[in-house]
């Protein structure tokens, strides 16, 4: 079991965001949280320090919640390649997807057991009576049963799910269930990804939430903007007095110093281009190609707009054959083009040698971008879209799993209902593209649905209610 050290972040940076009334209520959540906490530890329990979306969420969540001077813990869990096989099958199952094929029967039980008793004896040398303990995901399941026993608070969150139960998923909830008896609240992140047979017990749904002012979301100038955009590649490098200097999580100075690997036709887009984007992970299920297709065949009514599909340097990473199959796809697919249609299209590579000067470049690409698509076949919450929203990006997306959650159709962007008609997507991108007033009013709305539902405060306020409902207590709302 490995112990994280976590940042402590300034609590009060949100009252800039908030507002006085959001951030009153965020104090009371704080003081709330203090009063049902005492001197209990929040331990929170993953399977990873780095790397994945909960990962980065704890960072910075805990980070938060210690700048608020509660004592938040992050905790490692151990295992073998056997024991993280095992549970991938598990995490894929319970996407819907059958993963490596393999078995979840008695041997594999066996030695999810082996690995949670290791675990369990580490971990109960470090946690109280009383404590409140947050598992994530299948690989941390087990320890339920040993931190019930010891008298600890167990809630365990699910950061997986999907909209509807196929064979997989059940096969995985099947194996799950055992282990989860002893849970006092689950939390997932949309409602149709509880299993029926949790209707009965507690049950919270709070959506993941995005770091308002980590590199990847923090506020950034224009002129720092086109700085970035230039040095990396993207646009046409002209004067621009932006530096290219950040401010590391660590609270250390981090720089852009290297440039995306782009395939592109010269001459590169000047500042004005108009630009669609979409950043993600050059995963299936994401849909590069698609978006490619449907921009291109419309190329003639998209006016003078460019398309800059994101996603992250997979040169040398051995163990995503998926992400390189589907990047040398879409670069054949991208030379195929028509000429027209070619000059207009980027695929950007952005290296990931430091995660940090990573999240830099989205951000400023994500900035610059007149309007973001995200057309993913599955998604189970889009943080991509959070972050588009919270920089007031108008967006279209696939109307799928968390996104339908995220975004009101109409309201804070426009939702394409079958994911896989390239046409609409196209139809909705000339549509934002021509319609300016209606696309600043879709990015206004969307920043403030962000602000108000995803980002980290929201995400505390609904946690320290669920402390309380535990205790059978309710929350008293103080007028803000
Ligand atoms: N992302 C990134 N660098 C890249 C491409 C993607 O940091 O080159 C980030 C993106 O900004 C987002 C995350 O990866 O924060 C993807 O999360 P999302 O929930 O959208 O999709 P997932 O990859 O979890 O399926």
């Amino acid at each position: 079991m490995q112990t994280v050290s976590i940042p402590t972040l300034a609590f009060g940076r949100f009252s800039g965001v908030l507002g006085e009334r959001g951030a009153r209520q965020l104090q009371h959540t704080v003081e709330d949280a203090h009063k049902i906490l005492g001197s209990r530890i929040m331990w929170h329990v993953n399977s990873t320090a780095a790397g994945g979306g909960v990962a980065e969420m704890l960072q910075t969540l805990l980070g938060y919640e210690r700048g608020a001077g509660l004592d938040a813990r992050w905790l490692v869990i151990e295992g073998d390649t056997d024991f993280f096989a095992l549970t991938k099958r598990i995490h894929n199952r319970l996407h819907g997807r059958m993963g490596d094929g393999g078995d979840l029967g008695e041997t594999e039980h066996t030695q999810y057991q082996k690995i949670t008793r290791r675990n369990a004896r580490d971990i109960l040398r470090s946690v109280r009576p009383g404590d409140v303990v947050i598992l994530h995901d299948p690989q941390t399941a087990g320890l339920a049963s040993h931190l019930a026993e010891l008298g600890a608070t167990v809630v365990w969150r699910c950061h997986i799910g999907r909209d509807e139960m196929n064979q997989a998923a059940t096969d995985a909830w099947a194996f799950l269930k055992p282990y989860l008896e002893h849970v006092d609240a689950f939390i997932f992140s949309r409602a149709c990804y509880v299993p029926s047979w949790l209707a009965s017990h507690p049950v919270f749904i709070i959506p993941p939430a995005i770091d308002a002012f980590s590199a990847k979301n923090e506020p950034m100038g224009r002129a720092t903007c086109r700085s970035i955009l230039n040095h990396i590649g993207l646009l046409e490098r002209t004067v621009a007095n932006g530096d290219l200097d950040f401010l590391r999580l660590d609270g250390s100075n981090g720089r852009v110093e290297r440039k995306a690997n782009i395939v592109q036709v010269n001459p590169i887009p000047g500042w004005d281009v108009p630009m669609v984007v979409q950043v993600s992970r050059w995963d299936p299920l994401k849909d590069m190609a698609g978006v490619m297709r449907g921009f291109a065949n419309r190329i003639d009514k998209m006016g003078d707009a460019h398309l800059v599909l994101v996603g992250p340097d997979v040169s040398g990473v051995t163990d995503d054959p998926e992400g390189i199959q589907v990047l040398e796809d879409c670069i054949a697919r991208w030379h195929r083009l028509r000429k027209k249609a070619k000059e207009r299209v980027h695929l950007v590579c952005l290296p990931m040698d430091d995660i940090e000067e990573n999240a830099v470049m989205v951000n400023a690409i994500q900035r610059h971008s007149t309007m973001i698509i995200q057309k993913s076949l599955h998604e189970g919450f889009g943080l991509t879209v959070t972050e588009a929203m919270w920089k007031a990006r108008p967006i279209s997306a696939s109307a799928v799993g968390g996104i339908q959650d995220q975004i009101v159709d109409e309201v804070h962007g426009l939702l394409l209902e079958d994911p896989t008609d390239t046409q609409a997507m196209a139809k909705a991108i000339q549509f934002l593209l021509e319609n300016h007033a209606v696309a600043r009013r879709l990015g206004r709305n969307a920043r403030r649905r962000a602000i108000a539902k995803f980002l980290g405060p929201r995400q505390l306020i609904q946690f320290v209610d669920l402390l309380y409902a535990l205790e059978g207590k309710s929350r008293q709302r103080r007028a803000a």
